[in-house]
């Protein structure tokens, strides 16, 4: 929680919530599911607080927003590298901590400067084969 501290949003009690869900989740939540969950101890709270928050979170750089669900943003409050495996029936996103030895070949790179790179597995996960 230490490092939303600073985030330059006040930080109401909804907004807590937000946070306290965030950390260190690991189930790759939607918006959806974000509201869905805080929600249900802050029934007054809206949508747009929850999309505001993650917004602010992510233009800090402290919430990457994953594009690897076709069907809605997700989001991933653990911003250090890493890949993903999503199974393409329940949309499960899972972690992959591994360091790939990928490169490009010179002819292609020209001078791009590689900060760094994101694989994205699809497959089936074990609960749906
Ligand atoms: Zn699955
Ligand atoms: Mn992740």
């Amino acid at each position: 929680m230490e490092r939303y501290r600073d985030i330059g949003l006040k930080l109401t009690p909804q907004r807590l919530a937000i946070l306290e869900f965030l950390d260190g989740n690991t189930s790759h939540p939607s918006a959806e599911d974000i509201y869905n969950a805080v929600k249900e101890k802050f029934p007054t709270m809206s949508f747009a607080t929850v999309y505001n928050t993650l917004e602010t979170l992510r233009k800090r750089g402290l919430l990457l927003e994953l594009n690897i669900d076709p069907e809605r943003k997700r989001y991933d409050p653990n911003i250090e590298p890493h890949h993903h495996m999503i199974c393409l029936r329940c949309k499960k996103v899972v972690d992959v901590h591994f360091e790939f030895d990928i490169k490009i070949p010179a002819e292609q790179l020209k001078d791009f400067h590689l900060l760094g790179n994101h694989i994205e597995f699809y497959g089936i996960c074990p609960d749906c084969r």
